[in-house]
């Protein structure tokens, strides 16, 4: 079964409210929590970042060694292999003069083409630095969507981009509403749609396949 993403969006946001997020306080910050953040949560990320603080520059990171990068990314798990994740995104970042207003200028498509190139920066990492760090309106498909989706009946492509392109050939490319999407289906995974979901009173109740009466 196809859905309606505008309204599932709307349903969502009708129920609770905007999100406004935003889980970094800088562009440069959300590039290295997109890359923290695999296989971990914000949590961990937040801890690793807090470590990371003194350094959060480019010019900073660039000077340190990949085991001192990873001593301070610890709390993030998979360390030693984050820290040369890291690193490599910052050699492709430093072909841009750490400029992160030029990069945006950069096509969409080109831009992801471009990260998709650096080692161990798969699709969400890159969908995550699109949306959040250089403002490009893109759907992020994660593990939250994923369930969401399927649980409501949604035919999920196999590939990550079927599902990515079916709701962008829906949606209006707004950058505000992509933005919310994707805080709106991580807030919905946390307060019902849970691996073990809480049915009663969901916003999506009267749409969804898998609903527990
Ligand atoms: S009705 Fe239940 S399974 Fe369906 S979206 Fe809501 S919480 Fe998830």
């Amino acid at each position: 079964m196809q859905q309606n993403f505008q309204s599932i969006y709307e349903k969502l946001y009708e129920y609770y409210g905007p999100q406004n997020w935003w889980p970094a306080d800088s562009p440069f910050e959300m590039m290295i929590g997109s890359i923290l953040v695999q296989n971990t949560n914000w949590k961990n990320v937040d801890k690793a970042l807090l470590q990371l603080r003194p350094y959060l520059r480019p010019e900073l990171i660039e000077e340190l060694s990949i085991d001192e990068l990873a001593q301070l990314i610890r709390s993030s798990g998979y360390f030693n292999i984050k820290a040369k994740r890291i690193k490599a995104f910052m050699n492709w970042f430093k072909r841009y003069h750490y400029n992160i207003e030029e990069i945006k200028k950069m096509d969409s498509n080109q831009l992801r083409y471009e990260l998709l190139k650096v080692n161990g920066i798969g699709k969400e990492t890159a969908d995550v630095m699109l949306l959040y760090a250089f403002d490009k309106p893109i759907f992020v498909v994660d593990a939250y969507a994923r369930r969401i989706f399927y649980r409501i009946g949604y035919d999920m492509p196999t590939a990550y981009d079927g599902f990515r392109l079916d709701v962008e050939k829906q949606l209006p490319s707004h950058l505000q509403q992509y933005n919310e999407y994707h805080a709106l289906l991580v807030e919905h995974a946390k307060v019902h749609c849970k691996s073990s979901p809480i049915c009663k009173g969901c916003p999506l109740h009267s749409i969804c396949d898998q609903r527990l009466e």
